[in-house]
């Protein structure tokens, strides 16, 4: 494969990406990138990561021609399913990818960092099929925010550790999870949960997901005779569903790439997560990416309606694919999000993930010919943001 938008050896991605880390950090995240491609092509792990992807998580998920939607907006659309995956978003294929890889390297005890706990509830869940101790960092104050999913993750056997300093959100969490890696370098790996993080993370986790792209293939060119959409449009908070959902497209100029970001309340209003458009290179959780900060470097606090998209940083490949015009970058607002998701439980019958419906907002910023083939990809059912929904909508 041509390397135009792929991670070179030392994990970069044009300017952007490398492994930026403690040197106490060093031998854990050396022993990942001298082991992980080796350990993922063994055909014994294939095997097992197919068979799970297969009967735990219930792959593949299917690809749905959404009549009603497509003709409202005059195009051809279809919906990767991954909503419909085993803990109802597209973590999982990436959880069952790295305790695999846990395994084979003899760690006995995983840890994770979590945000709104999507990813904590994700790794719980292969920790507890697995039989795997699992230790789980989280803000305190999104352990108050969220307290079904830290019901789920204690439900699951995970210990839920809470961060008490700074502002006790997903940055303090991440900073915990490394200093507890760093303490235990022997037993211990660190699951990442986006395409975010040191080299090989941000690699290693697309390759995870990228049987999104691999299924979308496949699948297209049964309903359609082809393998290649006109668009595949994919939320964007760390990156890692889009990163899926391009990755057997990067090379291929004809598949035009749509990543949707968090506006929040608006590019301009200091409320958002709008990463590639407002930021600016910097240095976040070990690689250089474009990151929201002020003048002087600090990180400034992102905000979106939808806890997943809620990152002040982008994964360094999506940056790379910002810069170099691989991939459109558009945003939605809260609103419009919102909007977008309650028009597809009326037309669809199917309640996404408000990430997910970030995505779906895209649909009425872009111009299509009626022929058009998109693709949207479906990162998340909407269970988990029931109440978000209520509040918005005032359903109750
Ligand atoms: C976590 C999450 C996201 C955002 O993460 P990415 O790494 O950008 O994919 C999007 N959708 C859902 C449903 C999520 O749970």
């Amino acid at each position: 494969m041509k390397n135009l938008f792929h991670a070179d050896k030392n994990g970069y991605y044009g300017e952007f990406g490398g492994a930026f880390i403690p040197e106490m950090l060093y031998p854990n995240v050396e022993e990942l990138r001298k082991k992980y491609i080796e350990t993922m092509q063994e055909v014994s792990f294939q095997k097992e990561f197919q068979q799970l992807l297969k009967d735990y998580v219930g792959r593949p998920s299917p690809l749905y021609f959404a009549k009603r939607l497509s003709e409202k907006y005059q195009v051809k659309i279809y919906l990767k399913r991954e909503d419909l995956n085993h803990t109802g978003a597209h973590k999982i294929n990436n959880t069952i990818g790295q305790i695999l890889l846990a395994k084979r390297l003899k760690k006995k005890r995983i840890i994770a960092e979590t945000g709104a706990g999507q990813h904590g509830v994700a790794t719980a869940t292969v920790c507890a099929l697995m039989g795997m101790k699992c230790v789980i960092f989280m803000g305190e104050i999104d352990i108050a925010r969220q307290a079904p999913n830290v019901a789920r993750m204690k439900m699951l056997g995970a210990e839920v550790i809470p961060a008490k300093s700074g502002s006790k959100t997903l940055k303090d969490a991440t900073n915990e999870a490394i200093r507890d890696w760093i303490n235990n370098p022997e037993d211990t790996f660190y699951i990442i949960g986006s395409v975010v993080g040191p080299h090989p993370y941000p690699d290693m986790v697309a390759r995870f997901q990228s049987i999104i792209s691999e299924e979308i293939k496949r699948q297209l060119v049964i309903k359609e005779g082809t393998e290649n959409p006109d668009y595949i449009i994919a939320c964007v908070g760390g990156g890692s569903n889009a990163a899926g959902a391009f990755f057997h497209y990067l090379e291929d100029k004809n598949v035009k790439l749509i990543a949707v970001e968090a506006a929040g309340k608006g590019i301009n209003s200091g409320e958002s997560a709008a990463t590639s458009i407002l930021g600016e290179e910097g240095v976040i959780h070990g690689s250089k990416t474009l990151l929201m900060q002020t003048d002087d470097g600090q990180i400034t606090e992102p905000y979106s309606i939808s806890a997943g998209l809620d990152y002040p940083g982008v994964g360094p490949q999506h940056a790379h694919l910002f810069t170099s015009g691989r991939a459109k970058f558009l945003n939605a607002t809260d609103d419009e999000a919102m909007q977008a998701g309650l028009e597809l439980c009326k037309l669809e019958g199917i309640i996404p993930a408000i990430e997910s419906a970030h995505a779906l907002a895209a649909l009425d910023k872009m111009e299509f010919n009626k022929e058009d083939i998109v693709v949207v990809n479906l990162s998340g059912r909407g269970d988990k943001d029931l109440d978000t929904y209520i509040k918005y909508f005032k359903f109750d």
